[in-house]
């Protein structure tokens, strides 16, 4: 008998082979011009990805993270202001609140979505509260007409952390447009990643557009002199023209997720795991692009069926195995276990099974067989 080939959880080599004339040839375009910093390419890869977003300005940054602190930072939040953000999303988005002297406050997730409850913001509201973060984790839209009403009641800057979800639709509507401000990440593994750190904000303000653009060059308008302390927070011309050569094929990237995801939804059911294994919800009034596919199973199987996977050559990911609220860096907000049970929850059952456009329904039949052996295995030791 032979060994079934492993499955990656990620496969980023796929587009290099598909597109490498053109990427060999943006980047020697980018070396022979001297332009390395800002420059056309830059321009030229803010103005298309502003218009694939349905958004009137974007903005180049070196990661999501800097995306993050530069929207925070033009929306004024700053030392002393409070910023309401989920625990369970990945830790750059309280990280961002806290490298501008706020304080992140933490608001519990829906469990069907994962992402932050509106109904659980306005008890976190307080005098110091600037902003909120919703995140769109995993490739789905927050309820963001919600999370909108509760911020307008109260005041409320809202910056959306798209960071896992270009090209995410909420009603109609791409996200990067759903808040005063968004954040994305162009991190290798996201919906479109660069071949290296890169990021962007968008936002439909034009003075929110002028402030990042003058805080992610230390802060000035004019070289050399500063309206502003801002930060070297560039997007590389470099990765713009890369970015430049994918952007056309993200639409079909997208597709090629979304039909991974309907395949293992059936491969599931057929397979009759779908009593123990949770698949995720996608909304009807939302396009989920499925940056991840994250299943839920029962929490005691959890760390047995990754290990299973992992000794079977499946890739396999815990997005995220500890809250923020429990992160040792947050032990002085004074949190405890049960602070937040559906984060909590969420954080001791999900893992993440092998996605990306090109994945193949024989490798994800792999994938389901492999679970399928664990939960035999398991259900025989029970017995
Ligand atoms: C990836 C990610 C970030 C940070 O993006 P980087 O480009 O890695 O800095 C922020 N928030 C979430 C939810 C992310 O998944």
């Amino acid at each position: 008998m032979t060994t079934p080939p492993p499955v990656p959880l990620c496969d980023v080599t796929a587009r290099y082979r598909l597109l490498k004339p053109q990427i060999d040839a943006a980047v020697l375009g980018v070396l022979a011009s001297g332009q390395a910093i800002l420059g056309p390419e830059v321009l030229a890869f803010e103005q298309e990805a502003a218009a694939f977003c349905g958004a009137r300005f974007a903005v180049g940054c070196g990661s999501g993270t800097d995306a993050l602190v530069l929207a925070l930072h033009a929306l004024g939040v700053g030392p002393g202001d409070e910023v309401i953000v989920p625990p369970f999303t990945f830790f750059a988005t309280a990280g961002a609140v806290c490298r501008l002297g706020a304080t992140p406050v933490f608001a519990d997730i829906d469990p069907l979505t994962f992402n932050l409850d509106p109904t659980q913001i306005e008890a976190r509201v307080t005098r110091k509260t600037k902003a909120v973060v919703p995140v769109h984790l995993y490739g789905q839209c927050c309820d963001m007409d919600a999370v909108r009403r509760v911020a307008d009641r109260h005041g409320l800057v809202v910056v959306e952390d798209a960071a896992q979800s270009f090209g995410s639709e909420y009603r109609g509507r791409r996200c990067g447009t759903l808040g005063a401000a968004a954040a994305i990440s162009f991190y290798p593994t996201k919906n479109l990643g660069a071949m290296g750190d890169a990021g962007l904000v968008t936002t439909d303000d034009p003075e929110v557009d002028r402030k990042l653009r003058a805080l992610r060059v230390h802060g000035s308008e004019t070289r050399y002199y500063h309206k502003y302390v801002g930060y070297n927070m560039r997007l590389d011309a470099v990765h713009a023209a890369v970015l430049r050569v994918f952007l056309p094929h993200v639409p079909a990237w997208l597709a090629g997720r979304e039909a991974a995801a309907g395949r293992y939804d059936h491969l599931i059911e057929a397979a009759d795991l779908h009593g123990f294994l949770r698949r995720p919800t996608a909304l009807p009034d939302r396009r989920h692009t499925f940056n991840q596919y994250v299943v839920r199973v029962p929490a005691p199987h959890r760390d047995a069926l990754v290990k299973h996977l992992k000794d079977n050559a499946v890739g396999v990911e815990v997005y995220y195995p500890l809250c923020l609220h429990q992160q040792e860096c947050f032990r002085h907000l004074g949190h405890r276990a049960g602070d937040f049970p559906a984060s909590e929850e969420a954080a001791a059952a999900v893992l993440a099974l092998p996605i990306f456009p090109e994945i193949t329904e024989s490798q994800q039949a792999r994938v389901v067989d492999v679970i399928g052996a664990y939960l035999a295995k398991a259900l025989r030791r029970a017995a």
